[in-house]
């Protein structure tokens, strides 16, 4: 039997199984469903990736690469054309490989299956289905792993770090984005990066709505309505359906697990550990979406937790609920705060804000405030509170975060 199964071969699952190998656990296996690991920094064949993780900045295939050959070297086994299709009790995995099912199991159960952005139909967007109409990760294998150019001129819509990311891509098969579209009042990605789309002579759309895709066959433009209320049309070949993104779920509504609706990843402790202890979680699967470094530095803290568990038999803790409430949060990360008295959990919470907010981020647990700090973001950043002094002021019951 083997130590511990990982799901998922991209930067989370690789770096936890290499963790795992280098800090002396034996035998520890990598199930990727693709025909080779590396996650999504395969397709991204941009920089920024590594620069943590290997001290200098690489395109996304080079980084992938160095993570494979670094977990091979480790000692870790990589199964690759292996799909998991169930979660099971007991650490039990059902699988489905060159077309046959079958079940594995092992002591503990690594969940790093990533994110992905949300479709055309999550967003609710009208109009016809006329082909190429597709998300970021889809163009990149298309134009990197396949050497294909969907369309010429597409619409972008979404302005997060991986619109901007979807623009690098076109670049590299002369596609030339006619507009980026966003429902917000500003751009989503950093303010650093928000020069870039007209640096590339692409003008952006804010507060847009009702975006409706033309075309029979193929795309002929893309109809919205502009922050004053006004139709308007775009002529376009394509449309880019950027960012917005989600938790690769469906294993985990399937199965036994519990899944917060917030994140719409697994409820975790500051362990990593989810409601049946035989199963873990890091990565962007907790929750969408932070970068390859944050995934890869998540995954090596949690690998000690994993191996600090494996001394015994996988057992349900008490725990105390984490809640946010009120206007502006969206989540949290821990979503259980257990009670029991191991060492090494995480230091901070992460939280998200559903809109740009400040204000005195508070735990409250039976009407006595047990933290307070202020804070100001946008919803894509991060943001952390230190789980300490929390855990020091011995909650009983819910601890409930609210902006105040
Ligand atoms: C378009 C795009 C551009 C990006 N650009 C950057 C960038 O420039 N710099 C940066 O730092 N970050 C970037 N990121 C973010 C970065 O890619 C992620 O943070 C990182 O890949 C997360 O790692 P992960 O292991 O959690 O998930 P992933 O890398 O998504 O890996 C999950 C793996 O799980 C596998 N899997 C899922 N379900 C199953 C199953 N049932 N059975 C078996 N295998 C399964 C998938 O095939 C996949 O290989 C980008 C992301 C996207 C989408």
């Amino acid at each position: 039997m083997f130590d511990v199964i990982i799901i998922g071969g991209g930067t989370a699952g690789l770096a936890l199984a290499t963790a795992l190998c280098q800090q002396g656990v034996k035998r520890v296996r990598v199930l990727e469903r693709e025909a080779e690991a590396g996650g999504v920094p395969r397709h991204c064949g941009h920089y920024p990736f590594g620069w943590r993780e290997f001290g200098r900045l690489m395109k996304g295939p080079d980084y992938a690469r160095k993570l494979v050959a670094k977990a091979r070297a480790a000692g870790v086994e990589i199964s690759t054309g292996v799909a998991v299709t169930a979660l099971l009790k007991d650490g039990q995995l059902r699988i489905s490989q060159n077309g046959e099912i079958s079940e594995i199991s092992a002591r503990r159960i690594g969940l790093c299956m990533g994110v992905r952005e949300a479709s055309r139909a999550q967003r609710l967007i009208s109009g016809q289905r006329p082909l190429g109409v597709i998300s970021t990760g889809a163009l990149q294998s298309m134009v990197f792993l396949h050497r294909q150019r969907p369309f010429s001129r597409p619409v972008i819509l979404g302005s997060e770090l991986v619109s901007l990311s979807a623009i690098m891509t076109c670049a590299h098969m002369g596609i030339k984005p006619v507009m980026m579209l966003e429902e917000t009042a500003e751009m989503k990605a950093r303010a650093i990066m928000r020069p870039y789309p007209a640096l590339k002579g692409i003008p952006m759309r804010f507060g847009v709505s009702d975006v409706e895709i033309i075309g029979d066959k193929t795309v002929q433009a893309v109809r919205y309505t502009d922050a004053d209320g006004h139709t308007q049309e775009v002529a376009a070949d394509g449309v880019i359906v950027s960012g917005q993104f989600r938790p690769e779920s469906a294993l985990l509504h399937e199965s036994h697990l519990a899944v917060d609706p917030a994140t719409g990843g697994p409820e975790i402790d500051q362990y990593g550990r989810c409601s049946d202890p035989h199963y873990f979680a890091t990565g962007n699967l907790l929750r969408p979406v932070e970068t390859s470094g944050w995934c890869w530095q998540e995954a090596v803290e949690t690998a000690a937790r994993v191996r600090a568990g494996l001394k015994q038999d996988p057992v349900e803790q008490p725990f105390l609920r984490l809640k946010v409430e009120g206007k502006g949060l969206r989540y949290v990360v821990p979503q259980r705060l257990s009670l029991g008295a191991e060492a090494g959990g995480m230091k901070e919470m992460q939280l998200r804000m559903s809109a740009p907010a400040s204000g005195y981020l508070t735990a409250m647990s039976a009407g006595r405030s047990l933290h307070s700090a202020f804070v100001e973001a946008r919803p894509e950043r991060r943001v952390l509170l230190p789980l300490a002094p929390i855990i020091n002021a011995k909650p009983r019951e819910t601890i409930r975060l609210r902006l105040l």
